[in-house]
C-alpha cells in the first residue's frame, strides 16, 4: 500500500513535523517523524491542515470510455457492497464465514464452499447484501488508489474482550477518508470478560459515537462463534443501505472492478469482478487495466455458470488475454479493436512511467554520489 514518511508529509505541506505528529496523535496514532503513515491517514492530516490532497493517477483514456451519464429514470436500487475491517484476531474472517454459513440453504449447489472472493446474502426482510471477502486494509487502500470504489459500507469489528487497537484506528481512518459510513460490530460477546461498553467508550476517543452513546453510528453486539446478533447486524446493514439510496443502471454497458485475479492452469486468466454499473453479459468485449478480452463464461458465487451479472453482483470472468490486477477497472466497449487499442495505450503509458521513474532514481543516485 501507499505510505509516506511523517517528515516527508510535513515537508510537502510546508508544515512543521512536530505539528504533524501532534495532529496524528489526536487521531490516536503515536508515530515519530521517521515512521510512515498510509495514504488515507495522510489525506486526513492534509485536510486538517487545510491543504488539498492530490493523488496522482493515470486518468489516461478513462474519459473516453466512461462518458455515459445515466438518466435518473434509468436508475434502480442496487445491493450495498460491504467490507469488514478491524484489528487482527478481532474476528473478521469468522464473521464473514458465519454470515455466509447462516445464509446457505442446505443442499444448495456448492454448499458452503467458497468459490470467489465475494458473496451475496439475503436478509430475513429480503434485502440483498454483497460482502467483499478481502478483509484487509491493504486491499481496501490499494483498490482506492487504483480508482476502484468498491465499498459502500464498512463493518468495523472490535472484539469485546479486547479494546480499540492500532488497526482499529487505521480502519476508522480509512472509512473516514473514503467517506464510507461505518457500522460497529462488537464481536466475541460470548466470551468471559467481554465488555461491550468499554468498546463504545474507547471509540469515543476516536470520534466514533455509536447509537448506544447517543451518536449516529450503528453498533451491534455479535458473536461470530455462536451466531448471536448476526441477524441484527444484517438488518443494520440493510438499514444503512436504504439511507444511502444506492442506485445504478442495469441497462447499460458494464463497469466493474477486479477484486482478485489469477492465472488458472486449466482455465487461463480468471478475474473476479464486482459489477458496479450496467450488466455484464456473455460475449461482451471489455478492457480491464492493461488487459482486454471477450467474456467466454461467467461464474457466480455459488460456482454456477450464469449468462449475465447485474450491479453489485460478483462474478468470475473467463476470456481474458492476460491477468489483471486487483483494483483494475473493467469497462465493456463496442469493438475488439477499441479494446485492444486502449489496452495497448495503457501498456505503453505504464512503460513510459517506469522509464521515467528509473531515470529519476539514477539522477538521485548521481546526486547522492556527488
Ligand atoms: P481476524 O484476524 O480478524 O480475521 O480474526 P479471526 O476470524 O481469524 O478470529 C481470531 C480468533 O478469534 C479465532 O481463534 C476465532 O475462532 C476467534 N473468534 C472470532 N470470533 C469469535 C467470537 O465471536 N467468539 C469467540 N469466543 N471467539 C471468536
Ligand atoms: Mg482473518
Amino acid at each position: 500500500p501507499e505510505t509516506i514518511l511523517v517528515s516527508e508529509l510535513a515537508n510537502r505541506m510546508a508544515e512543521r513535523t512536530p505539528d504533524v505528529i501532534k495532529s496524528l496523535m489526536r487521531m490516536g496514532l503515536m508515530v515519530t517523524g521517521n515512521q510512515a503513515v498510509d495514504a488515507d491517514t495522510a489525506e486526513l492530516v492534509i485536510d486538517e491542515f487545510g491543504h488539498r490532497a492530490v493523488r496522482v493517477s493515470d486518468s489516461d483514456v478513462e474519459q473516453v470510455i466512461d462518458q455515459v451519464q445515466d438518466k435518473a429514470e434509468d436508475l434502480r436500487p442496487r445491493a450495498p457492497i460491504i467490507t469488514i475491517m478491524g484489528h487482527v484476531d478481532h474476528g473478521k474472517t469468522s464473521l464473514l464465514d458465519a454470515i455466509r454459513k447462516a445464509n446457505v440453504v442446505s443442499g444448495e449447489a456448492g454448499g458452503i464452499t467458497q468459490h470467489i472472493g465475494a458473496y451475496q446474502v439475503k436478509t430475513e426482510s429480503g434485502a440483498l447484501l454483497t460482502f467483499l471477502d478481502t478483509p484487509g486494509h491493504a486491499a481496501f487502500t490499494s483498490m482506492r488508489a487504483r480508482g476502484a470504489h468498491v465499498t459502500d459500507i464498512v463493518v468495523l469489528v472490535v472484539a469485546a474482550d479486547d479494546a480499540v487497537m492500532p488497526q482499529t484506528v487505521e480502519a476508522i481512518n480509512h472509512a473516514k477518508a473514503a467517506k464510507v459510513p461505518m457500522i460497529v460490530a462488537i464481536n466475541k460477546i460470548d466470551k468471559h470478560g467481554a465488555d461491550p461498553q468499554k468498546v463504545r467508550t474507547d471509540l469515543l476517543q476516536h470520534e466514533v459515537v455509536v447509537e448506544a452513546m447517543s451518536g449516529e453510528v450503528q453498533d451491534v453486539e455479535v458473536s461470530a462463534k455462536t451466531g448471536k446478533g448476526l441477524d441484527n447486524l444484517l438488518e443494520a446493514i440493510a438499514l444503512q443501505s436504504e439511507i444511502l439510496e444506492l442506485r445504478s443502471n442495469p441497462d447499460r454497458a458494464a463497469l466493474g472492478a477486479v477484486i482478485e485475479a489469477k492465472l488458472d492452469v486449466g482455465r487461463g486468466p480468471v478475474a473476479t469482478v464486482l459489477v458496479q454499473n450496467g450488466t455484464l453479459k456473455r460475449g461482451d468485449i471489455f478492457v480491464v487495466g492493461e488487459q482486454w478480452g471477450k467474456v467466454r463464461a461467467l461464474i457466480n458465487d455459488k460456482g454456477e455458470r450464469v449468462d449475465e451479472a447485474g450491479p453489485s453482483v460478483p462474478v468470475e470472468v473467463l476470456g481474458l488475454d492476460g491477468t489483471p490486477a486487483a483494483g483494475d477497472v473493467l469497462n465493456v466497449v463496442s469493438t475488439e479493436a477499441q479494446a485492444r487499442e486502449i489496452a495497448d495505450y495503457r501498456i505503453k503509458a505504464a512503460k513510459d512511467k517506469r522509464a521515467a521513474a528509473g531515470a529519476a532514481i539514477t539522477l538521485d543516485q548521481m546526486l547522492a554520489k556527488a
